[in-house]
């Protein structure tokens, strides 16, 4: 049975050739093997190809539109397949037009960006910082001032593609003659050749050096936060213009405080008795000391919340807070005395206690047990 080239097309019998051209051109861009990796596009692409082959060609079409095949074996004239493998460009250019000269491409070419790890304190996160960086990155060479040739010389044009940088291959396939054009093997697209290349950077135009910077850090920054030095990057080849260097800011951590956002956490320690009695307690920020009032019944896992004592915001102005987790330490090794004093204290409040004793459950606890029955 004859193939039904229409429908593979998707085109009705009576379509003209624009149409069958459009129809083709639609499918090319779906399933294509350059733009479609799924192997059953592939076979599917020979099929469409296959199709426009045929009904491409009136005299072709005329055998379809009386019920033969043009491709099947035995059947009159060449044919049996989609013929030689046509790019999905190369299908384009037929189309359009679009395989016009794109001339031989720069040797001066833009630098790549760089990153840069940068780890700083607390401190210089928080109010920022003038620090001192070391790159080793790609600059300018100092002998022939990126041109890449040897002093007293010149690129010569190249032989292979006569300095256009592309050779064109000529493809005979269904869609008629293809010209295609690839970058010259020669030159690497150039259009000329390097013969003396300078002795220094090997042709490159670019050495690598060691670059001191400083870089200005603005209060209220973060870990992971990228910094952009415009043109600090990479000299690009051929001395092109240099790509950006960021900085990443790495934050170690500190001893005391725990960053979330803007605002710092830290915990001190209250005894037992001041907790309950209330204290005042002196506590170091980051760059003042203030006083803070611990108020008397004082429960374990209370915080005090020290406004404008965190980090500067890195917008607009303002700090953020510094939280202080209270934790409430219950006495581990009390004197008889001590002890004496705490069960009249329990006594006092109806708090019963049991006896234990110190060789059995230890006193540690026989104190939680007796302040979990109170709470
Ligand atoms: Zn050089």
């Amino acid at each position: 049975m004859a193939k039904d080239y229409y429908g593979i097309l998707g085109v009705p019998r009576e379509a003209s050739a624009d149409e069958i051209k459009r129809a083709y051109r639609q499918l090319a861009r779906q399933f294509h093997p350059d733009v479609n990796p799924d192997p059953a596009a592939q076979e599917r692409f020979k099929e469409i190809s296959s199709a426009y082959e045929v009904l491409s060609d009136p005299k072709k079409r005329e055998i379809v539109d009386l019920g033969g095949d043009p491709l099947a074996p035995g059947a009159a004239g060449p044919g049996g397949g989609a013929g030689p493998f046509v790019g999905f460009q190369d299908i384009m250019d037929a189309f359009f037009g679009t395989s016009t000269a794109r001339g031989p491409r720069p040797r001066t070419r833009p630098g790549g960006d760089a990153i840069l790890r940068l780890e700083l304190d607390l401190h210089e996160t928080a109010f920022g910082v003038e620090a001192p960086i070391s790159v080793d990155t790609a600059v300018v060479c100092t002998t022939c001032t990126g041109a890449g040739t040897a002093p007293g010389t010149h690129p010569t044009s190249c032989d292979t593609c006569g300095g256009r940088g592309e050779v064109q291959t000529v493809q005979r396939t269904f869609l008629g003659q293809v010209v295609s054009a690839r970058p010259c093997p020669a030159c690497h697209g150039f259009g000329s050749v390097i013969t003396h290349p300078c002795q220094k950077c090997g042709g490159d135009g670019r050495m690598r050096a060691r670059r001191n910077l400083t870089v200005k850090i603005p209060p209220g920054v973060e870990d992971g936060m990228r910094i952009r030095l415009a043109q600090q990057g990479e000299v690009g080849p051929g001395g092109g213009p240099p790509g950006d260097l960021y900085v990443e800011i790495h934050e170690r951590p500190h001893d005391v405080f725990s960053r979330k956002g803007d605002d710092l956490h830290c915990r001190v320690t209250v005894p037992m008795t001041a907790a309950a009695l209330g204290t005042r307690l002196t506590i170091k920020t980051l760059d003042s000391e203030e006083t803070v009032d611990v108020r008397p019944g004082t429960q374990p896992g209370a915080s005090l919340r020290l406004r404008g004592r965190g980090v500067p915001h890195l917008r607009g102005t303002g700090r953020g807070d510094l939280q202080v987790h209270l934790d409430v330490r219950t006495p581990t090794k009390l004197s008889v005395d001590e002890e004496r004093i705490l069960r009249d204290f329990a006594r006092q409040r109806g708090e019963e206690v049991a006896e234990l004793s110190r060789k059995q459950g230890g006193f540690l606890s026989f104190m939680r047990d007796a302040f979990n029955g109170h709470a």
